[in-house]
């Protein structure tokens, strides 16, 4: 493949950065240091995408491991210390082989220099699964370079291979610049991200006072632009609390032709029930939700001005004219700041095509609601079961009824104006020459809220990719100039957040 020359062209982010920040001699050196070595580090992520890490497919295990050991060599020849393999132990159920070992979590150190900040990068080297019979245009665990438009194509190369070498790039343009790190950097790499991140929550625990003992803030590289052309800061995500409501009535599945009539149906009553939880036009209908909601603030409602998003862009991603809303910061603060309850599925009921004449025995109907700032997890719960328990007592029905909770997680909310995002956003005007929108996702990284919590310090999400790099779909991809642009942000962050004088 003719690299060398798709590069050239690939470096218009950050071009322009490296002349205004002319005044600054280390910015120049390390910015023109990763173009140069631009074509390395591809060569980098096109090694690392080739193994088949997929942490959902038991198979594949070895896969997985053999790539934190890629990494762990990669560490080791940029100079990375104490680079530790944390096992995790056996994999919990339900797995098909119980002794599974968990993928190992890399840990490793740049700089231990006590004068300096101590900044945590976290990434996972896991990937979702993929097979060219999905419709993909190559094979997904090879990097294929599409000079026309610029991108790399793999499975892994935006979720999250890439943003992950990102942080070993910087590290190995300063050493090649003669421009020392200006912070001591921590990586934490997992590998089953993918599947649940089992294990990590314990490891993190363990070693808040262990390995992470130092660390000043944390730098999360895992998610992505609102859009394809502005960059952006994350700095909420939304909790996510999912229930299950379980009708039963007769021993067995009936046959309407004989029972239909004379017995108490479950599915009729769990509609009912489901039918009380939310309207058509999305909103809750159990009391005491919304009143637990934080208000808007006037600072905050700026925010949404100079985001760039549009009803558009919410119809091209939903592939409908179905929106709710029709402005801009309505459509984002219910995507983003609101809860919301979406009712998932029926368990016990009949769904496939034909027309059965069954009345089942059990059903179980799930939803689950998208929390957000200042709803109560365990209040909720409450509201929620008590709410459902009182619609079907009204329904005087002989079935029985359970609701319940199923798995949670809380929402996550930061200060976008501390001084990591602060850093983050000149490291960001540095290398684009704009101001990063300031956004918040629907959707949750649990481990952005333990890394929170038990080493007591803020966290930044600094994406590198683009909302259509298709993480999680066909045809992943991540632009040149976002693996090269984001590159250079995660260098000129490092550098803004030693100097801050703030932590
Ligand atoms: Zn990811």
């Amino acid at each position: 493949m003719s690299l060398r020359l798709i590069l050239k062209r690939s470096y218009s982010a950050g071009k322009k950065a490296t002349t205004m920040a002319g005044s600054n001699e280390k910015f120049t050196k390390v910015f023109n240091k990763i173009d140069e070595l631009t074509p390395k580090f591809v060569d980098r992520l096109a090694k690392a995408v080739e193994i088949k890490a997929v942490s959902g497919d038991e198979l594949l295990r070895p896969e997985v491991v053999k790539k934190a050991h890629f990494l762990s060599k990669q560490l080791e020849l940029l100079g990375f210390e104490d680079i530790q393999l944390r096992e995790l132990g056996t994999q919990p159920p339900p797995v098909n082989n119980p002794s599974l070992q968990l993928p190992p979590v890399v840990l490793s150190r740049y700089g231990s220099d006590p004068s300096k900040r101590t900044v945590l990068v976290y990434g996972h080297y896991d990937v979702q699964p993929a097979s060219i019979e999905d419709g993909w245009d190559s094979e997904p665990f090879k990097l294929v370079i599409d000079e026309d438009k610029q991108l790399m194509r793999a499975r892994g190369s935006s979720d999250d291979s890439g943003p992950l070498l990102g942080w070993l790039h910087v590290v190995q343009a300063h050493r090649e610049a003669g421009v020392e790190l200006p912070v001591n950097l921590i990586t934490c790499f997992e590998g089953m991200e993918e599947s649940g991140s089992i294990g990590l929550d314990k490891l993190i625990a363990q070693e808040a006072k262990g390995y992470f003992k130092s660390v000043d803030t944390v730098c999360i590289s895992d998610n992505y632009w609102l859009g394809t052309r502005k960059p952006v800061l994350t700095y909420g995500l939304r909790g996510c609390s999912y229930y299950e409501v379980i009708i039963e009535g007769p021993g067995a599945d009936l046959h309407s032709g004989i029972f239909g009539g004379v017995i108490a149906e479950p599915m009729t009553d769990l509609i009912k029930v489901l039918d009380s939880l939310v309207d058509s036009q999305g909103r809750i209908l159990i009391k005491g939700i919304n009143e637990m909601v934080a208000p808007v603030t006037e600072q905050e409602k700026k925010l949404y001005d100079d985001i760039e998003f549009s009803l558009d862009d919410m119809n091209e991603a939903s592939g409908s004219e179905t929106c709710l809303y029709k402005s801009k910061s309505d459509i984002l603060m219910h995507r983003w700041r609101f809860p919301s309850l979406s009712i998932h599925g029926i368990e016990g009921a009949f769904s496939g095509s034909g027309a059965k004449t069954v009345i089942p025995a059990r059903v179980a109907g799930k939803f689950s609601i998208r929390t957000v700032p200042n709803i109560e997890p365990r209040k909720l719960d409450k509201l929620v079961i008590e709410h459902c328990q009182s619609v079907f007592e009204s329904l005087n029905s002989p079935n029985t009824f359970k609701a319940e909770l199923i798995h949670d997680g809380d929402y996550w909310i930061s200060d976008p104006f501390n001084a990591s995002f602060t850093a983050a956003a000149k490291a960001t005007k540095t290398v684009y020459g704009v101001e990063p929108d300031l956004t918040r996702e629907g959707g949750s990284i649990p481990i952005t809220l333990t890394f929170e919590k038990e080493l007591k310090t803020n966290v930044l999400l600094l994406p590198m990719g683009r909302g259509d790099d298709g993480a999680h779909s066909i045809n992943e991809k991540l632009d040149l100039s976002n693996f090269v642009g984001g590159t250079k942000t995660m260098a000129a962050y490092l550098h803004y957040y030693a100097e801050s004088k703030e932590k």
